[in-house]
Formats: structure tokens, sequence, C-alpha cells
């Protein structure tokens, strides 16, 4: 295990044994300093995926089974080589900023970027893996009350339970959120080989009808940013931990997926 983080579970450990009047701001003090020695992005992906990334080690992410990740590869890519195989660092290149509506510039696609094996760790290596975890929620069930399937794990599903009942009595909001495109799906996205978030049950598209995806407009290349999906319901998905799809250059407006570590 990393020196520092080993220093710090010391420290913790000394703290602990130490009078409670000096606890907390020993304790502070230990975390500003080893703040500056971890990558923050790395401290972030501990801080909101606590159950499975418990420390680094040199440029490694450490897991809990004690397996290990590259975390940066320090190699330059360019924006198609970095979609097609991303590091983890690389998943935090364009910073998602949560709570207002903006046009994304060109290639700006925070959260688009996924390095699939750390996904796989966590939600599942495969179909079966993945569908093991598969829970029900029930999606605004005093109005529209459909059943559907995301994973239980990192409390996805408990988040997405919130969402619902949050966005269940706000009645202007729900032609956007009817009939809904769906949630888990184990497949590629199309034309690639990247696995779509929607494989690992992080994912929900909302009603086709009011959204804009940038394939449907792209000609030769060309397309224009659209979007109908007002900010509310976008700034309650965020709240809950999921980002959306029409924040991207590439935009998929209808499509939210639970990647707290962005936000
Ligand atoms: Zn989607």
């Amino acid at each position: 295990m990393n020196k520092c983080l080993l220093f710090l579970v010391f420290s913790i450990f000394l703290i602990d044994c130490s009078t409670s009047r000096n606890k907390a701001t020993n304790l502070l003090s230990i975390l500003e300093i080893n703040k500056s020695l971890v990558d923050k992005d790395l401290l972030k992906l501990m801080k909101t995926y606590p159950n499975f990334i418990i420390g680094s080690h040199d440029n490694y992410i450490v897991w809990s089974d004690s397996s290990l990740m590259i975390f940066d590869d320090k190699i330059e890519k360019s924006y198609e080589e970095m979609l097609k195989n991303p590091s983890i660092k690389d998943m935090f290149k364009y910073k998602y900023t949560p709570f207002i509506l903006d046009t994304p510039a060109l290639n700006f696609d925070p959260g688009r970027i996924r390095n699939e094996e750390f996904f796989k760790k966590m939600y599942g290596q495969n179909k079966s893996e993945v569908e093991k975890n598969l829970v029900t929620v029930n999606w605004l069930p005093n109005n529209i009350n459909k059943k559907i399937l995301v994973t239980k794990i990192n409390g996805v599903s408990d988040s997405l339970q919130k969402i619902s009942d949050e966005l269940d009595t706000l009645y202007h909001l729900h032609k956007y959120i009817d009939n809904i495109g769906g949630t888990y799906n184990w497949r590629y996205i199309a034309e690639t080989e990247r696995l779509s978030a929607h494989s690992f049950g992080i994912a929900i598209d909302i009603n086709i009808k009011y959204s804009n995806y940038w394939c449907w407009d792209n000609n030769n290349n060309r397309f224009e940013y659209k979007n109908q999906i007002p900010l509310e319901i976008v700034s309650i998905f965020e709240k809950h931990g999921f980002i959306w799809g029409g924040k991207w250059y590439h935009y998929d407006t209808m499509h939210f997926e639970y990647r707290p570590e962005l936000l």
C-alpha cells in the first residue's frame, strides 16, 4: 500500500487514541496533507466508490480485494483514441458542471469517456454477472407506475428510486419521463466495440419523444446542439449522482448515468 496511505491509516489510529478535543483538528490537518499527495481525481473515486476503491499505490488504484488497476497511463491521446482506449484518469479529462445548462464546445464530452475495465470490476465482467445484481425500481409509482431494472451496486437503485419519488410529485415534468426509453441492456454502442453504460445497469433513457441525439442529426459529421429537457429534471438526477448526456458535444439528451465521481 502507498506509504502516504499507510501514514494516514496509522495517523487516524493514533488520533483515535488521543483526546476527542484535539481529534477533529488533527484529522483535518492530516487529510489536508494527504490531499496534496494523492491525485484529486483518484481521491474522488475513493470518496464516491468507498466499497470498492480503498487507496492508491504509485500510479495504481487499490481495490478492496487488494487487486491493482493502472490509474494514469500517461499516454497523450487524440479525442478518438481516448474515446476508444481511455485510462481511468482520462475519464476526468472534461469537467462536468452540474446545475446549469450550456452549449458544449467541440468534443467536450464529460462522462462519455469510460474505462470499460473499471466499470466491469464494479458492476460485473459479463452479462450474467451484471444481471445478478439488478433490482426493480418503481418508476413514479403514483403516476406512471412502471417497473424498471438497474443495479443495486453502489446504491444505484436507491438513488434512482429517490429521483423517481421526487419526480412523482412534479406533474409538469411527467411528459418527459413517461414512456422511458429503457434502463438495463447489455449492448455495444452502435457501430462501436464499446459497451454502453446501459450494460452495467447504471443508465436510464427518458422519453425519446422529447429527446435529441447527435447521431439522429448527424449529416457528414455536421450537427448542432439541440435540447428540450428542462434543467429542473437534470438537476434532480445530478443531485442523486447521475450525469446527463445533454452536457456532451455528442449530445444524448434522453440519457442519464450514475457517475458520482464526476459531480
Ligand atoms: Zn442511454
